[in-house]
């Protein structure tokens, strides 16, 4: 590195991080989006990725990655709108419109940039954008990049939300955006009230349903098990978490998606998703649509999971997803208890603020649709050793 002031900052900040016990890497694992991940040459069954119904690994969705290689090779070539829009392309937006009961569907290569896409297409600086607290990243920076007047809002508290709505009642353009599934503490959005409360104020609705979608609603996500889905302006959800595959579609009246092609910059100018995400993202909705129930059976078995943890004076918060956290406070304690179910053979990521609010500290849990019986009892049994030791 040349830029010696360039390089003065990051080492400063780095050492920072160092000293503070906040410095990141990527961790040396393998096959992390298995039941069974690989690290220093040994297994561990899997909490911590977000391949919830298994379908990562699935035959037919590998299959048809492979089918989709064979016949359009291995990348797109272009942008969308130049040449890198395939038929396999419109077969799968087709499928997700028909999934999701809406006009029209678009594909887009990440949840991260949908929502920038999305954000930043539908507000501009003249705009307001009511934000739930704990909502994803990726929402706090499409909001960044449109410009308008970013109104964050407590967590799931409605009280709160009503009074930044009445404050900016005068505002023309008004946009509010939330998680479905929030995806730290497993809690869900009152989409009820959020919807009630927006039509009041003549509020447009973007739901991201990144941790809802395959699991809830037959695979359609929180809005449509809630029966809202046409009270909803914009549906998203991501096609890299359940659904086992890379990318994200948006899903609307075809005002929306005509909107967006011509006007979504990280839509517009970027390489379209290549054959092997289409091909595999095309067979995981089809999967979904023949078997419903997936998403239910990963539900049952948190419900399993959370009074078990009850009984052993576990705090699992205000979780009700396939995402199970246990709120341990310090993060001395959690780093203990990821410790303490990696020695019996539990992977599970210990999440620390700023993530989370400092004092919660936590271990977060991904069930997923393949784990048997026997790694359930193993799983709850490092979960009570666990209790035991940070009694
Ligand atoms: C993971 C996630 C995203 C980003 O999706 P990617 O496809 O991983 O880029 C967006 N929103 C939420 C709520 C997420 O959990």
């Amino acid at each position: 590195m040349k830029a010696l002031w360039l390089k003065k900052r990051m080492t400063a900040s780095l050492e920072d991080l160092r000293a503070d016990a906040r410095f990141r890497q990527t961790p040396g694992l393998d096959r992390g989006a298995d039941r069974m991940l690989e690290c220093g040459g040994r297994q561990y069954l899997n909490l911590a990725s977000n391949n919830y119904l298994g379908l990562a690994g699935h035959p037919q969705v590998k299959r048809a990655a492979m089918e989709a290689v064979e016949l359009y090779g291995a990348s797109s070539g272009a942008s969308r709108l130049i040449t890198g829009t395939y038929s396999l392309y419109d077969r799968l937006e087709t499928e997700l419109a028909g999934f999701k009961g809406c006009e029209d569907a678009l594909v887009l290569g990440s949840g991260y940039a949908a929502n920038l896409a999305i954000v930043s297409a539908l507000a501009d600086r003249h705009a307001v954008v009511f934000s739930d607290r704990l909502n994803h990243a990726s929402i706090v920076d499409g909001i960044r990049l449109s410009g308008a007047r970013q109104v964050r809002y407590r967590h799931n508290d409605m009280d709160h939300l009503r009074a930044c709505l009445e404050q900016y009642r005068e505002a023309e353009r008004k946009l509010l955006v939330t998680d479905t599934v929030f995806s730290m503490d497993g809690d869900v959005a009152d989409l009820g009230a959020i919807i009630e409360l927006c039509r009041e104020h003549d509020v447009a609705v973007v739901v991201d349903e990144a941790h809802g979608a395959g699991i809830f609603g037959g695979g359609r996500g929180l809005a449509h098990e809630l029966g809202l889905t046409k009270e909803i302006d914009v549906h998203m959800g991501t096609l890299g978490k359940a659904l086992g595959a890379h990318g994200a579609y948006v899903t609307g009246d075809r005002t929306l998606t005509d909107w967006l092609r011509n006007t979504a910059r990280p839509f517009i100018f970027s390489t379209a998703l290549p054959p092997a995400a289409v091909g595999a993202a095309l067979a995981a909705v089809q999967l979904i649509g023949e078997s419903p129930d997936m998403g239910r059976t990963v539900l049952d078995m948190a419900e399993r999971l959370r009074s078990h943890c009850r009984a052993a004076g576990l705090d699992t918060g205000e979780s009700a997803t396939q995402i199970v956290p246990v709120i341990l406070g310090s993060n001395e304690r959690a780093l203990r208890g990821q410790e303490i179910l990696r020695e019996r053979g539990v992977w599970a990521g210990a999440v620390r603020p700023p993530t989370v609010p400092k004092g919660s500290a936590r271990l977060r849990l991904c069930l997923r649709a393949d784990l048997t019986d026997q790694d359930m009892i193993l799983l709850e049994s490092a979960l009570e050793s666990l209790a035991e030791e940070l009694a």
